[in-house]
């Protein structure tokens, strides 16, 4: 049926601004008109008519960094080694509470391999053309240095002839970026050189395919905006140098602040040394300070920022969006561009013109709150409905 949404605010992430009294139509699960409320042409009896008066309409939020098919929560990295059905089950709840949270895409940037294939891969194409599920972008595993993560979950190489196979292989699979993991064995050196880096960015890109890289460590973060990827991975350790020749290039970051966040949440609600613990609160409370002057450096550079929970490869949930804009605001972005991190950024960072915007012509892919999110983040934990 189509719709008409009236008497709304909206806060597009366009401007600094709301825009008061306005109205939407929808037809098709098309916006097929935008505009003032006194604008608005008369709606025919076949148009069900919403009263959003008080309500703020935002674009569906894309979360540039999630696992869409593990669950988060203190014992997150355990959680990769559940069933494939039980995956599969929380890929289904993720989906569910995030598109009610007002997230509707996933851009996953790591699932575990299950019968020779990432399980994301297999979630994004269950889902898709589904209109009550997020649409998934997905890399398919992680690759990584030999030794580093434990390999029932990611693929490795020991050098940059098998790392260039292995992005041939995440890419046969028919992934739609290539996920490299750049923190190595040794903390202080990177796994691999710039130059490794960029002969891996030309395989994918031979594809068609975009190379994100997580890092978390300075060496790492250099060889991979030096040899060419198109995204930092939570970044938690970049200078005033490396963030300048990011905004220079082009580089996007995802910077995952939530994470540590929720970590000092553990401190209260788990007994787990790392997190309760008086040396583990120390080293967590560090962590977080260079994180988020890493993040005041990237954003003071120009460089593109983008939201992500990195829920399930992290401990947060898939529905905790709120949480990492109130984070990106905490480290010194405004309110504005913490929502544009959230919405439009992300699209852009996807190469999808569509996702994190609203569009006369573009799918109504929009969520309404209560208050103006564009002075106060936690508008957003405060969803009505989506449409
Ligand atoms: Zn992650």
């Amino acid at each position: 049926m189509d719709i008409l949404y009236r008497h709304a605010a909206i806060a597009d992430g366009q401007r600094d601004h709301l825009l008061l009294d306005q109205s939407i139509l929808v037809v098709d699960e098309t916006i097929e008109w935008m505009g003032h409320d006194d604008e608005a042409e008369e709606p025919g009896s076949d148009v069900r008519v919403v009263d959003a008066g008080g309500a703020t309409v935002v674009p569906g939020m894309v979360d540039a960094h999630s696992h869409s098919v593990l669950p988060g929560g203190s014992h997150w990295i355990a959680r990769i080694d559940d069933s494939t059905e039980e995956l599969l089950r929380v890929a289904e709840e993720n989906g569910e509470i995030a598109h009610r949270a007002g997230t509707r895409w996933f851009r996953d940037v790591g699932s575990p391999p299950r019968d020779g294939k990432a399980l994301a891969l297999r979630v994004r194409d269950e889902w898709a053309g589904r209109r009550d599920r997020p649409y998934i972008r997905a890399a398919g595993t992680w690759i990584s240095k030999a030794g580093v993560l434990p390999s029932t979950i990611d693929v490795e190489a020991a050098d940059a002839d098998e790392l260039v196979a292995a992005v041939e292989e995440q890419a046969s699979h028919g992934t739609d970026l290539i996920k490299l993991y750049l923190d190595g064995p040794d903390r202080e050196v990177s796994p691999w050189t710039a130059d490794e880096v960029a002969r891996a960015v030309t395989a994918a890109d031979a594809h068609g395919l975009k190379v994100t890289a997580h890092a978390t460590v300075l060496p790492g973060a250099q060889a991979a905006v030096r040899g060419g990827v198109d995204c930092i991975e939570h970044g938690s350790h970049l200078d005033a140098e490396l963030a300048a020749e990011m905004a220079e290039r082009g580089t996007f970051v995802v910077p995952t602040l939530g994470v540590l966040d929720s970590w000092e949440s553990f401190g209260a609600t788990t007994n787990i040394e790392r997190f309760a613990g008086h040396d583990g609160k120390v080293a967590i409370a560090a962590r977080k300070e260079l994180a988020y002057e890493s993040m005041r450096l990237a954003a003071d550079a120009g460089v593109r920022i983008a939201a992500g929970t990195d829920f399930g490869g992290g401990s947060l949930r898939a529905n905790q969006m709120a949480w990492e804009v109130e984070c990106l605001v905490d480290a010194g972005l405004t309110p504005f561009q913490a929502l544009a991190a959230a919405t439009w950024v992300g699209g852009d960072l996807l190469r999808e013109p569509n996702a994190g915007r609203l569009v006369v012509g573009g799918p109504a892919e929009f969520f309404m709150v209560h208050g103006n999110p564009l002075e106060d983040p936690s508008a957003l934990w405060r969803v009505w409905k989506t449409a």
